[in-house]
């Protein structure tokens, strides 16, 4: 199958065919990583637009280095200096970066169906323009989901990540579940991969109809648990998430301490798991809130620098794959 996806707007959609092109993509460009030089000149000459109209770290700094190693050209547009503090809209603000010649856009808001707003008006305008979903609001995050995707196969199989390695395996992911747009898209594509997931965290943030996004064509399975044990039990990944504080209305939590009683992954916590068990966090952490400060610091059992490495190559293989579709 050849690649077709214009833009990359969140993975409920996607087909296996998709996750396996993006995991060997994404491992020849962690080959091209390890060279002393480690730029290819793939997009030379196409811009590559950072709009991100909510705070980010991670995903803002890598799709800027992904961009760069492609040999592209970046605008990093930053909201709080620009025109939308005078009034301007956000798809005035789009249609300023398309007239400076912005192939790709990556966005990212508070609002969910921002991505898809501006993907809209490029296609209605045949600009040409791809959209990629930087995270928007509670609805998906595609490029963490296959950034933890391609960490998990290739510490199955370095020199061969694919999907069928994580047929069968059981991944607990733990907490604020109702808030993660992480969460969401971990969702579509683990189930893609035939993976057993479970949810786990406190009934207010993870409501029972999680359970209806339920079971897919091939086996895979969703469960709802509001204790840790049966979720911890044997699970082969633990997938632990911020505490959404920025969109938490009302009280939905006792307190910090009791979460991390109740829910927080410990040495201890972590006992009822798979002997080979490895965590994961997409960052930022609550350092002795969703996990304790020791283990995220372990090597031997967090993920959670190997996801940020893992970032840069599979978000170098995303802008390639669309920006180089219709070449
Ligand atoms: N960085 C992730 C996101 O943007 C996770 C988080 O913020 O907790 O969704």
């Amino acid at each position: 199958m050849a690649w077709t996806r214009h833009h990359i707007l969140g993975l409920a959609d996607w087909k296996a065919e998709e996750y396996e092109i993006l995991l060997q993509t994404a491992s020849s460009f962690r080959e091209v990583l390890s060279r002393r030089t480690k730029k290819v000149p793939a997009l030379q000459g196409q811009v590559v637009t950072n709009m991100f109209f909510e705070p980010s770290t991670r995903t803002r700094s890598s799709f800027e280095l992904a961009a760069k190693r492609l040999s592209a050209d970046i605008l990093n547009f930053a909201p709080g200096t620009s025109s939308l503090t005078k009034g301007e809209t956000i798809l005035d603000t789009a249609k300023t970066y398309l007239a400076m010649g912005s192939d790709i856009m990556v966005i990212r808001h508070k609002e969910a169906g921002v991505p898809h707003l501006i993907a809209a008006e490029m296609d209605r305008l045949q600009t040409g323009v791809n959209v990629l979903n930087g995270g928007d609001g509670q609805h998906e995050h595609p490029s963490q989901g296959l950034l933890d995707l391609f960490t998990l196969c290739s510490l199955l199989d370095y020199e061969n990540p694919r999907l069928e390695l994580l047929k069968g395996k059981k991944v607990a992911i733990v907490g604020d579940i109702l808030h993660s747009r992480v969460a969401r898209s971990n969702i579509w594509s683990l189930r893609s991969a035939g993976a057993q997931v479970h949810l786990v965290g406190p009934p207010t943030l993870v409501p029972q109809f999680f359970a209806e996004m339920t079971v897919g064509s091939n086996g895979d399975q969703l469960f709802v648990h509001w204790q840790l044990e049966p979720a911890l039990k044997d699970a082969d990944f633990v997938m632990t998430l911020r505490l959404q504080k920025e969109r938490m209305t009302n009280y939905l939590l006792p307190s910090l301490r009791e979460y991390h009683q109740s829910y927080g992954i410990t040495r201890d916590s972590l006992k009822l798991c798979h002997p080979h068990v490895k965590i994961l966090h997409p960052g930022p952490v609550n350092r002795g809130v969703e996990i304790s400060s020791d283990l995220m610091d372990d090597p031997a059992l967090s993920l959670i620098q190997q996801q940020v490495t893992s970032g840069i190559a599979v978000r170098m293989a995303l802008l390639y794959l669309i920006g180089t579709l219709n070449s």
